[in-house]
């Protein structure tokens, strides 16, 4: 028998290797029905914040990794307390790339079992919907994050980056689990370039398609105050001037009544452009500048009616808390009042305190900062995590466009961004307005079955395009 090249053998050899190498096909159907059965044992977790107990939830998602055979740890739980936890792991890319990190928190807020149609904590599938606690809010975003990386482990797809998942303790009441997490692991987000979590979500029009997917680039900061006034206590039979309540009052109604100055950031400006294309005209030339139509009265007066768009424009102050007497015929020897204020991201909290107390222009007011600051959070859209979202968004959807929404409200996010990692906020599902305004924090959550399958191949598309 003539003898065989050896070279040729080599190369037989490697062959099936080197296929091998390449990813192997994934069953969607499968995949997706092991996705929905994972979702539903995570959702009868109950991670009700408080107390939070999202140990047990850790402890459920190191299991699936360690099947898997991607390293993750579980951190924190002496610094979070009882039942508290915080999990990281990583799947190892070849390195060449920065890594990429999936965030979610794995608490929830409280469900009222009376007011739900199901047991929020069921995890029930029925009516081509799963239901429960954090089915949108954010657990089936976490395991649609999970699946994704598991399915390119398993595929043996080629990765030039890491990709690190992370599930945090506390977010939706102190953020505990996040701050921790950045304070005592900095160095396992040393190499992390890019950061994909909840912020942002996606616009449908009445007949379920997707007019726009939004990528939280930017959220507002909260800058919250509390303003004491004090005063001498005595009976409200005789009126005296010590009685701080007046003052507070003029206080506030001075703070109620200033118009803070409009200022349009980057990425609002390009939200703006962007969504103009939906509208006619003249709404269509107003938005397309929104620097401009802001200078334009009729435009301004449209444009600021909107509660969401006036938010993402300015710096808002909502009053709040009031404290005075609680009984009507006591004059209190203090009186206090909490304020909600919101600065765009790109402000100097110094100067718009400055300015606030020239506006209330009295020194019997004292002004006190009443929760942390977080960092501003804007971060970059030239970048190639967001061209990935771009090329994943056009493949499902091809009239849908990708846009760059500012948040309002207050999100891990920051936290995050202070390391200089690039930090998007992203919904990998198509999820009409009416369900999330019902289903988010409030009662029935639940996410369709086929928004499982479409946020899980989303993500797994992404994290292929981004490498
Ligand atoms: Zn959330």
């Amino acid at each position: 028998m003539k003898r065989l090249n050896p070279l040729l053998v080599a190369f037989l050899f490697l062959l099936p290797v080197s296929l091998r190498a390449q990813a192997r096909p994934i069953n969607w159907d499968s995949l997706t029905a092991e996705t929905l059965k994972t979702l539903s044992s995570y959702l009868q977790i109950n991670t009700t914040n408080p107390p939070g107990n999202e140990l047990t939830a850790a402890r459920f998602l190191k299991g699936i990794l360690d099947r898997e055979g991607i390293e993750a740890q579980i951190l924190d739980t002496a610094e979070l307390g009882a039942n508290r936890a915080n999990l990281y792991a990583r799947l190892r890319g070849n390195g060449s790339k920065k890594a990429i990190a999936l965030v979610h928190h794995m608490d929830v807020v409280p469900a009222t079992p009376a007011s739900w149609s199901v047991d929020p904590f069921s995890g029930l599938i029925k009516d081509g919907y799963i239901w429960g606690r954090g089915a949108i809010d954010m657990k089936s975003h976490g395991i649609a994050q999970l699946m994704a990386m598991i399915a390119l482990k398993r595929s043996g797809a080629r990765l030039n980056r890491d990709i690190v998942f992370i599930g945090n303790a506390d977010e939706e009441l102190g953020s505990l689990g996040g701050i921790t997490f950045v304070q005592r692991h900095a160095d396992l987000l040393r190499d992390v370039e890019y950061l994909m979590t909840e912020g942002a979500d996606n616009v449908l029009d009445s007949a379920g398609k997707v007019v726009y997917f939004g990528v939280g680039v930017a959220e507002k900061r909260t800058f919250w105050q509390r303003l004491t006034v004090n005063g001498v206590p005595s009976h409200g039979s005789r009126p005296t001037p010590q009685n701080p309540v007046p003052k507070l009052v003029t206080a506030l109604y001075k703070i109620s009544q200033w118009q803070t100055p409009l200022h349009v950031t980057p990425g609002v400006d390009k939200f703006f452009r962007d969504i103009s294309r939906t509208y006619a005209e003249p709404q269509r030339g107003w938005l397309s500048n929104v620097r401009v139509a802001l200078d334009n009265p009729r435009a301004r007066e449209w444009i600021l009616s909107d509660v969401t768009w006036n938010a993402i424009l300015r710096n808002t102050i909502s009053l709040t808390v009031l404290n005075g007497s609680n009984k009507t015929n006591v004059i209190p020897g203090v009186a206090t009042a909490e304020i909600d204020i919101r600065l765009l991201p790109d402000q100097d909290t110094t100067e718009f305190r400055e300015t606030l107390k020239k506006i209330v222009g009295d020194t019997a007011v004292h002004l006190t900062h009443l929760a942390n600051t977080k960092p501003p959070l804007e971060s970059p859209i030239d970048t190639d995590l967001f061209r990935a979202i771009d090329r994943a968004a056009h493949e499902r959807e091809p009239s849908a466009f990708v846009t760059t929404p500012m948040e309002t409200a207050a999100t891990d996010r920051p936290t995050y961004r202070k390391l200089g990692i690039t930090t998007y906020g992203f919904s990998p599902f198509r999820i009409p307005r009416a369900e999330i305004q019902r289903g988010m924090h409030g009662n029935d959550e639940r996410l369709s079955v086929e928004n499982v399958g479409y946020g899980l191949r989303f993500y797994y598309d992404i994290l292929r395009y981004v490498q």
